[in-house]
Order: C-alpha cells, then sequence, then structure tokens
C-alpha cells in the first residue's frame, strides 16, 4: 500500500546535526540547530519554569481536556506579552489568540486559516529564509513565493530590493516577517525601517503575518515586539504566530500561539470558531503542561520577574559570545571581514562563507555549521570559540 511513497531525505538542518554527533573529535563544535546552551554548552532549565513547577507539584491537579483554542490565563497572557497592554484592538476584543503546538503549530494553522479565508492565497518569504515556511505553508495549500532580503556576499540587508517587491507585489498578498533576530541571517529592520514597511503594507493591502520565535533575544521582550505592537496600532489585519521554545528553553513542550488581528468582535468570534473547527479536525486540542507553566510565569509578577532575568541573561550571553569570536577572528584572519558576527543579532549569523569552506571546517576541524552558512552562535562558549576562531581563520 505505501511502496510507491517517496523516501524522505531528512531535514538538511537534522542531517548535519547528525554528521556532528557521529564525529569522534573531542573538540567538535555543533553549530547547526537552533537552540540556546549556556556557557557551559547545556540546554538550560529556566529556575522560573522550575519554581513554577515546584509550585503546581504541591496541589497536584486532574487532567482535563483543554479547550479546542487553549488554556484561557495563557492565551490572555500571550496577549499581553506580544501586544502590550496599551493595545487598542486588544482591548477592544478583536484579537483572537490560540494556544499552538509550537511555533510551527501556529504557522501551520494561520495557513490554513488563510487558505480557508481566501483559496489560492500567495504568501512571499523573506530570501534567504527559513526553509520550513517553505514546506509549512505549501503543506497549508498557499503559493509560496521569495522577496529579497540579504545580500550573503557583501553581508548586507536589501532594503529598497525589499520594498521594491512589496511596492509590486499583488494586493491582498500575505508576508512573512520577523520581527525580531531573523532566521536565518541576523539581520534585523530597524525602527524606522518597520515603519517604512508598515506604511507600504497599508498602502498596498498586504497582509502581514509577523513569526516571533526568538522574542527577547534581540533587545529585551518589549522592544523585540515593536514591529508587532507598530502594526497592530495600524489597524492591519494580520497574524502573528510566536514560539517560547527558545526564551522558555522549553523545545519538546512545543508551546506557542497564533493570534489574529480582526476588524471587529463579530470577525474575532467567526475567527475563532474556525480555528476551533481547524483544530478539532487535526488533533482536538492542545497539550496542558508546558501551556501551564508559562502560564503560571507570565501571570505572576514575582515568576515573571525572575523569567525576565532569564531571558535578559541569555541575550547577554548571546551578545558577549559574538563579540568575543569577533575580537578573536579580527587578529586570526584580518583579511575575513567577520563584523556581521556584532552587527547580527540572535541566534544566528550569516557567515558568507562558501560550500566549500564549510565542508573543510566540517571535515577537518569538525566545526558543524549548516549549507546556507548560518551559524547558531549560542553553540560557541569560552572553551571553544578560540577553537571556532582559528578553524575559521585556517579556511578562509
Ligand atoms: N519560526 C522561526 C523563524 C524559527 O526559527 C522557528 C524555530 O526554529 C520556529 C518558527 C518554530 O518554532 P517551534 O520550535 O516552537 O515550532
Amino acid at each position: 500500500m505505501f511502496e510507491h511513497l517517496a523516501p524522505y531525505a531528512g531535514d538538511p538542518i537534522f542531517r548535519i546535526g547528525d554528521m556532528f554527533r557521529q564525529d569522534q573529535r573531542q573538540n567538535k563544535v555543533d553549530l547547526t540547530v537552533g537552540l540556546y546552551y549556556d556557557g557551559k554548552g547545556r540546554i538550560p532549565i529556566l529556575d522560573s519554569i522550575h519554581q513554577a513547577e515546584l509550585k503546581r507539584a504541591q496541589q497536584p491537579e486532574t487532567r482535563q481536556y483543554l479547550p479546542m483554542e487553549g488554556l484561557p490565563s495563557y492565551r490572555s497572557a500571550v496577549q499581553k506579552l506580544l501586544f502590550g497592554t496599551e493595545c487598542a484592538a486588544l482591548n477592544e476584543g478583536r484579537i483572537v489568540t490560540m494556544q499552538s503546538v509550537g511555533g510551527t503549530g501556529a504557522l501551520r494553522i494561520g495557513g490554513e486559516l488563510l487558505q480557508l479565508a481566501s483559496p489560492n492565497s500567495e504568501i512571499w518569504i523573506s530570501n534567504p529564509g527559513w526553509d520550513n515556511h517553505h514546506a509549512i505553508f505549501e503543506g497549508a495549500g498557499l503559493k509560496t513565493h521569495t522577496y529579497p532580503y540579504y545580500d550573503s556576499v557583501n553581508g548586507v540587508l536589501l532594503f529598497d530590493d525589499m520594498k521594491q517587491a512589496f511596492q509590486t507585489m499583488p494586493e491582498a498578498s500575505i508576508v512573512l516577517l520577523h520581527p525580531c533576530c531573523h532566521n536565518p541571517t541576523g539581520a534585523d529592520l530597524s525602527n524606522a525601517q518597520w515603519e517604512e514597511i508598515a506604511n507600504i503594507i497599508v498602502e498596498r493591502k498586504l497582509i502581514p503575518f509577523l513569526d516571533i520565535a526568538y522574542q527577547g533575544f534581540s533587545n529585551g521582550l518589549d522592544e523585540d515586539a515593536f514591529a508587532v505592537r507598530l502594526m497592530a496600532s495600524k489597524n492591519i489585519p494580520m497574524l502573528v504566530a510566536n514560539s517560547f521554545s527558545k526564551n522558555f528553553s522549553f523545545y519538546a513542550e512545543r508551546c506557542g500561539a497564533l493570534s489574529v488581528i480582526c476588524q471587529n468582535t463579530t470577525e474575532a468570534d467567526r475567527v475563532l470558531g474556525q480555528i476551533k473547527l481547524l483544530v478539532r479536525r487535526i488533533y482536538s486540542n492542545p497539550p496542558l503542561h508546558g501551556a501551564r507553566m508559562i502560564s503560571d510565569v507570565l501571570n505572576d509578577p514575582e515568576l515573571f520577574a525572575v523569567w525576565e532575568r532569564e531571558v535578559n541573561e541569555m541575550r547577554t550571553r548571546i551578545r558577549n559570545i559574538r563579540q568575543k569570536a569577533y575580537d578573536i577572528l579580527k587578529v586570526q584572519a584580518p583579511h575575513f571581514d567577520s563584523a556581521f558576527i556584532i552587527r547580527q543579532n540572535g541566534m544566528f549569523s550569516y557567515t558568507g562563507l562558501n560550500q566549500t569552506q564549510i565542508e573543510k571546517l566540517r571535515a577537518d576541524y569538525g566545526v558543524y555549521l549548516i549549507d546556507s552558512g548560518r551559524i547558531s552562535v549560542p553553540g560557541l562558549n569560552e572553551d571553544n570559540v578560540t577553537y571556532f576562531a582559528e578553524s575559521v581563520s585556517k579556511v578562509v
């Protein structure tokens, strides 16, 4: 029955992660998957979450099904975190938020909703971008295109080309945007550039789909929501997918949310209804544990303060290790322009290394980055940053 199915080639990022695991060298360095590691190379367990779990463990609760749209206290806390408390659309009850299975689940349900509302929808994704965006939206039946975003050879944002693309794509096109910590380039728009993009979106009646998977990793929890809040303030109909995988170090708990800004409360009711229907047909309702822990942290001022401090620490560590890598590269490889690493934000840097250099790094030095030349910066720490920089200096 299934013999004719094509074999799955596997995800290219995970494939290189597998190569890393098979490498027996002690000094190997993993810069492949977007995971946050602390200075000792461990995936942290956040104290805010640990405290929330200890409190809950004292009064165990039954595991009743959640509503299709998720845990109410989680959904409202997500809204405040993304949109702030001053948001008119939020205060008027025009934002629908559902608990999703990770950021990926939010993107997919959002794609399904768009396809349901306007069959044959087309979505424009940055080039370069996160490969899975194409797969997720194609899976939901949307046609995908790309818009120019970053020149990897010269290491610069192609802002004029991006604007030009937004000005010429058909009206009502959907545009996928990363409010902060662009994956894979780490190159973000300035607030002034976001203003320009938001104005074009209004003029051209485009539909923004904002994907915020690293809130807090660029400049701060509120600062990183700038684009989300700006577009919400302009009353642009839009979708926002957010993920807590990285900023709660909660990868396996699969916690995210999809928020949709609607024109009025009647539309919001319909959107919520269709979201429920989509969820009911796919997985019925979301899991409880992770959402309850995040809700406990976000809704308790003391735990929230602990979490915010932890996010700030993660961000600062990434900044510091970027600086350190740059300082060493500047000396070891003076002819190689490595300033990209301190210009870019968040988890990722786009090195501009070519395929031969990337393969040599893997084969000769056990330094693993993915084929696009993206590195996941938190894979670097005090113990391996010098080795990384020396290895790069030998291949450039
Ligand atoms: N969006 C972007 C840009 C990402 O980089 C990621 C994860 O790597 C996601 C969404 C998905 O997040 P999650 O792991 O929560 O599904």
